[in-house]
């Protein structure tokens, strides 16, 4: 059972502070903690932690936080000899301000945004010989593009989170077994407001575009499953008593999904698996650190 990853890593740095400063004011923070992120390694390291042997295809820059992002990655067991480290170039950043109970984030892409359609067709092999392809959106289209392509053909099953959201190319779509959207996502890419048309009805016309199936996933409500000649079904959430912090459940519940279906899992046991270990990650404080590992999503059965 094997998934390959090709995606975003980037270093949050997190700041906290007691309220937002004004514009060319200076203000004392109280805290700062920087820890991995991005799509692409969160959801690497969530499959890596259920047990599928994982890929990560990507590029970092030549800075102190590339060296810690590959770090990260390889003690979770993952494969990244399709990592990129790219000279005189920064590694993504996402710069996290939490104050009054918010969040206010600039990402800057960096290494991401130069992970090139070659760099992604040299890593062909992973792709070809994995069970699964998990895309999403924070990189070039290009190179989500030219991996869907290369997946489609080599009957990897490919699954595109299409985070965060932007217009799809119809030949992009035609190449994806499995999208992903969250609501919003969904109502931007379907053109359907989902207050007018039914939710069954905004994933139909995802088919209509040519994607052979869509999950999408409706945060507490759980999430819902349309195929191509398929029933809709709807798969309520798991109760979660005590929710810390929800930032990464996307993430694992792509990962889960993912894994299940590289273990030969249904559709519908996938996304079950899916929906319980992204319950358990809202259980946690932080997206890559909350991921759970796979007797966790286990032991939820017994
Ligand atoms: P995103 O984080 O991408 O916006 P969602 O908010 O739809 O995605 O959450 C993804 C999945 O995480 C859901 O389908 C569900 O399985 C799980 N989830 C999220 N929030 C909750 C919650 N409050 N209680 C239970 N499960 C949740």
């Amino acid at each position: 059972m094997s998934v390959v990853v090709v995606g975003s890593l980037n270093m949050d740095v997190v700041v906290c502070a007691s309220r937002r400063p004004r514009i060319g004011e200076t203000i004392h923070g109280e805290e700062v903690y920087m820890v991995p992120g991005g799509k692409g390694a969160n959801q690497a390291v969530a499959s890596s932690r259920l047990g599928a042997k994982t890929t990560m295809i990507g590029a970092v820059g030549s800075d102190p936080f590339g060296e810690t992002l590959r770090d990260a990655l390889l003690k979770e067991g993952i494969n990244i000899e399709a990592l990129h480290s790219l000279p005189d170039q920064t590694t993504g950043v996402a710069s996290i301000l939490l104050a009054e109970g918010d969040n206010s984030i600039v990402v800057v892409p960096g290494a991401n945004g130069l992970l090139t359609p070659k760099d992604v067709e040299g890593a062909r092999e992973y792709i070809e010989a994995a069970d699964i392809l998990l895309l999403q959106l924070e990189i070039p289209i290009e190179s989500v593009m030219i991996a869907a392509k290369i997946g489609r053909q080599a009957g990897t099953r490919v699954i595109l989170n299409p985070a965060p959201a932007k217009e799809l190319p119809k030949e992009l779509l035609v190449n994806v077994d499995l999208l992903t959207p969250n609501e919003s996502e969904l109502q931007l890419l379907s053109g359907c407001s989902l207050d007018k048309m039914g939710l069954r009805e905004a994933m139909q016309k995802l088919l209509e575009m040519g994607v052979k199936g869509v999950v999408t996933t409706l945060g507490a409500d759980g999430a819902a499953i349309l195929e191509l000649g398929g029933e809709f079904k709807h798969l309520p959430g798991k109760k979660v008593v005590d929710v810390v912090d929800t930032t990464g459940a996307g993430d694992a519940f792509n990962a889960g999904l993912a894994c299940a279906l590289a273990e030969g899992k249904s559709l519908l046991e996938a996304v079950d698996f899916a929906g319980k270990t992204a319950s358990l990650a809202i259980t946690k404080l932080g997206a890559q650190a909350g991921m759970p590992v796979r007797s966790e999503v286990d032991k939820l059965d017994e």
